[in-house]
């Protein structure tokens, strides 16, 4: 941070306004090439114009960082206030914990075809610093295996689907990588009943694969000087990831990305927890991949349907909308604090989501159980 003087001239009056304001380097990075040359006492000039596009870039990094910082909490409190104790009660009562409400849901569920929808980072894996590392646990990794064998189930995730299915290594089950950008069904190999088999291949943002894998390769060079900052490649998007990044640095790395953006308008920025996300602008997320998906599996426009998505994200509530909007199916976010979400149940962590689906596989079990023995 460094203290400079910046003379901002008034076009109407033809005086110029000295304003000494700390200025960060990487706050006027966008626009040092254009101030320059700086006057002879070494004040740069800049317009009117120039300044208030400066400071609006200022107020929206501002407004980006703290919306991070919502959205990005890294564990819960240790002491809480009374009042943070009230907001997570009543939070608690509108959004109650699948487990405790377990009865309920399979009541629910009765006549219907139960079809799983699963986030997979924060939701079937923990959060950790190495997003290369974020492996499932054998134990999850059963209680999925299992779901997907008495219900429908698809991974929907930001990650590549090749990443994401070298995590969870089970075939039968449908991969929705790139925030349901790229789809694929279970092989052939993988289905009990070959004769119902489909095959499912969707990818709505083929045409973006150049500009992405450019993009990605700017991005590299521009946060390489940001220590904890990955950029990783999710073949139709990529994730900046923020976990390892020092709070003080965040809103230089959000300027830089955002930087970069400026000269792909095709491209948007949105973010998630712990990681800013850049994707194309089509109308395309994880909402319209589980439609995409109850569709392939020809629930279109059945009633006789229940879609359970759990996902801890933000991006995951485009399918809480989607569940909501069709009055069918249950959102469950993953969360141990209080969040704004259009999720109708919580889990606290991915340890809870896997006793939810293996009391889900146990329900099921003894239910068929009962029709053999009738
Ligand atoms: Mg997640």
């Amino acid at each position: 941070m460094t203290n400079q003087n910046v003379v901002v001239p008034d076009a109407r009056k033809g005086i110029g306004i000295t304003i000494a304001m700390a200025l960060s380097k990487s706050l006027l990075s966008p626009f040092v090439p254009k101030l320059l040359p700086a006057a002879p006492d070494g004040c740069f000039t800049i317009s009117r114009k120039m300044f208030s596009k400066k400071t609006e870039t200022e107020g929206k990094t501002h407004s980006w960082v703290d919306s991070m910082r919502d959205s990005s909490p890294t564990r819960a409190k240790p002491t809480t206030s009374l009042s943070e104790t009230e907001e997570k009660n009543t939070w608690i009562v509108n959004h109650p914990s699948a487990l405790n409400m377990f009865e309920q849901i399979v009541n629910g569920s009765k006549g219907k075809q139960i079809v799983m929808f699963l986030d997979y980072d924060g939701t079937l894996s923990p959060i950790v610093e190495d997003p290369d590392r974020a492996f499932m646990t054998n134990e999850m990794r059963e209680a999925v295996r299992d779901v997907g064998r008495y219900f429908p189930t698809a991974i929907v995730t930001g990650r590549c689907r090749d990443k994401v299915y070298s995590f969870v290594r089970l075939a039968g089950l449908y991969y929705a990588g790139s925030h349901g950008m790229d789809i694929k069904g279970p092989s052939k190999n993988s289905c009990r009943n070959k004769k119902d088999y489909q095959d499912v291949l969707f990818q709505p943002a083929s045409e973006f694969l150049r500009m992405i894998d450019e993009v990605y390769n700017v991005l590299l060079e521009r946060t390489k000087c940001i220590p904890g900052a990955k950029v990783e490649d999710n073949k139709f998007c990529i994730s900046v990831h923020f976990r390892c990044v020092e709070e003080k640095m965040w809103a230089t790395l959000v300027e830089r990305v955002r930087s970069v953006l400026n000269g792909y308008p095709k491209l948007r920025l949105t973010q998630g927890r712990k990681v800013l996300e850049i994707r194309p602008t089509i109308k395309w997320d994880k909402g319209k991949a589980l439609e995409f998906l109850l569709e392939s599996l020809g629930y279109a426009n059945s009633t006789d349907v229940l879609p359970v998505y759990i996902g801890d994200d933000r991006t995951d509530e485009d399918a809480f909308k989607v569940l909501r909007s069709r009055g069918q199916g249950l959102g469950i976010l993953v969360s141990k604090v209080p969040k704004e979400t259009n999720a109708s149940y919580s889990l606290q962590e991915p340890t809870e989501v896997k006793d939810f689906l293996r009391r889900l596989v146990e329900w099921k079990r003894s239910t068929l159980q009962g029709q053999c023995r009738v």
